[in-house]
């Protein structure tokens, strides 16, 4: 088979994609190695393509798109929810400093573990609940979450650092979606709407015991509010 490389123009021209660092990322990462090997030759067709276990390699404008909106430096530390491939994990790790990732499908994670390890990205991998977030790394400048959630899971809100920014694609339908950004300013969560988006669902693989957690409940609280006006 023909190994696919970069098209001429790659990535295409986003109007809304402008950040240089995310665009020199997504000209850097080889999108091909992260997708099953008959789909190379559409790797660098700006679509979203099946990876197995029913998920799917996100769209490229949609990597870029989040990338941008968390507005991440060399120093920020990222998690990523719903590694899939690892695609956009290793667009993460190309912007930021370290990425840490939560995969729920066992499978998934390890093939991703090994491939970023193996093209040298800072990127840690584990099998888990990512609604639960990563307390151990928290907490974190960025937070992308790559599934579509019923509601905004407040584990992740609570492990934002101060001036923090989390993505995530949020709605219960399978063909629609918003994308919010929410942002941690001086402790309290505000919240923008970036795009309608179709992802695949955030399943609930743990059972969320935090109830008792003081600080989750007013995360709860507050987070309910802020949706209270979509
Ligand atoms: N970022 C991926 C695309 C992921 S598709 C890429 O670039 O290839 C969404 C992924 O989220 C799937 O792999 C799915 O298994 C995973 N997922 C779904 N619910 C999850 C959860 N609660 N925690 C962690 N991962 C989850």
């Amino acid at each position: 088979m023909r190994e696919p490389s970069h098209p001429r123009r790659w990535p295409p021209a986003w109007p809304d994609v402008t950040d240089p660092a995310v665009l020199a990322a997504i000209a850097a990462v080889p999108r091909h190695l992260f997708v099953p090997a008959q789909l190379r030759d559409q790797a660098y067709d700006d679509i979203p393509l099946p990876i197995g276990y029913g998920q799917t390699i996100s769209q490229p404008y949609i990597v870029a798109l989040m990338t941008q909106a968390l507005r991440l430096t060399r120093r920020s530390s990222v998690l990523e929810v719903g590694t899939g491939s690892g695609y956009q994990a290793a667009v993460l790790a190309q912007v930021a400093g370290h990425v840490w990732s939560v995969e729920t499908v066992p499978a998934l994670a390890g093939e991703a573990q090994e491939r970023l390890r193996r093209l040298g990205y800072a990127v840690d991998v584990k099998v888990g609940d990512g609604r639960l977030g990563w307390v151990e790394h928290a907490p974190f400048d960025g937070i992308l979450v790559a599934a579509a959630a019923p509601d905004v899971p407040p584990a992740l809100a609570l492990q934002l650092a101060e001036g923090g920014r989390l993505v995530i694609p949020v709605g219960e339908d399978a063909w629609e979606q918003h994308l919010w950004l929410i942002e941690c300013v001086r402790g309290r969560l505000r919240r923008e709407f970036l795009a309608d988006v179709r992802f695949v669902p955030l399943v609930s693989t743990a059972s969320q015991a935090e109830a008792a957690d003081e600080r989750l409940a007013e995360v709860r609280a507050e987070l309910k509010q802020l949706f209270r006006r979509s």
